[in-house]
């Protein structure tokens, strides 16, 4: 018998749509490496703020951007990026970062610097056992694996989305975020055609996991 196919799960959806909670959820119950992209732009939001790389100054980006060097660590079952063999130095999920972070994710080049790096994970979650992977972002269905076996879109009514994150004590520009992410020209955040679309505002996380456990347990047993 041969080893049973490796598992890519794509999670796509606006800002405190249910991803993370959902998709941390899914990996352990299916043995998944997970992988927040959301993360890795805002650490590279995080470092490009540092040296004082503007996103409206397209040659210091196009300077900066090939230098730097990405890895991954496992923390737990999530792939944490460095930098540079460094994980961020500070808040990544503070006002700072979120209020630029989609301004640097709409630069071409910016993306382009994380794609090889995000497909890449595959060979981590390989190397460290896992039997496939869950990846969140905005693109990850549309761009990043147009052909995974599995892929989801959450979506929620804006009014929830703020209460969620207030609720986690974050202080976070949610709709300029979506909008903004939802407008470029460059990989935006979109539903993409054949993925599953599920409205998570009237729903619990355990309803949502369960959606999109049953449809992955079908497939993958
Ligand atoms: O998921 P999270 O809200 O932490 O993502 C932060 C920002 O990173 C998003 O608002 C978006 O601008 C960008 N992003 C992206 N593509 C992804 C993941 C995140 O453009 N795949």
């Amino acid at each position: 018998m041969g080893l049973p196919p490796f598992i890519i799960v794509a999670i796509d959806g606006g800002a405190a749509s249910g991803k993370s909670s959902s998709s941390k959820i899914l990996a352990d119950r299916f043995n998944l490496l997970h992988v927040d992209t959301g993360s890795f732009y805002r650490h590279i939001t995080y470092e490009l703020l540092r040296r004082s790389v503007t996103h409206t100054d397209h040659a210091a980006l196009l300077a900066v951007l090939p230098e730097l060097k990405f890895s991954t660590r496992l923390h737990g079952r999530s792939a944490q990026m460095l930098i540079d063999g460094q994980p961020a130095a500070g808040e990544i999920r503070g006002r700072h970062v979120n209020d630029h972070v989609s301004h640097y994710a709409a630069i071409p080049e910016v993306r382009q610097a994380l794609l090889a790096y995000q497909r890449g994970q595959v060979a981590v979650a390989k190397q460290h056992g896992f039997r496939g992977l869950v990846m969140e972002g905005r693109d990850i269905g549309s761009v990043i694996f147009p052909d995974a076996g599995f892929r989801f879109f959450l979506h929620a009514d804006p009014g929830e989305r703020v209460r969620r994150r207030e609720s986690e004590g974050h202080n976070d520009s949610i709709a300029e975020r979506d909008r903004l992410d939802s407008s470029r020209k460059t990989s935006p955040l979109t539903c993409p055609a054949g993925a599953i679309d599920i409205d998570t505002t009237h729903l619990t996380l355990a309803q949502v996991v369960e959606k999109m456990a049953a449809s992955i347990a079908v497939k993958s047993d």
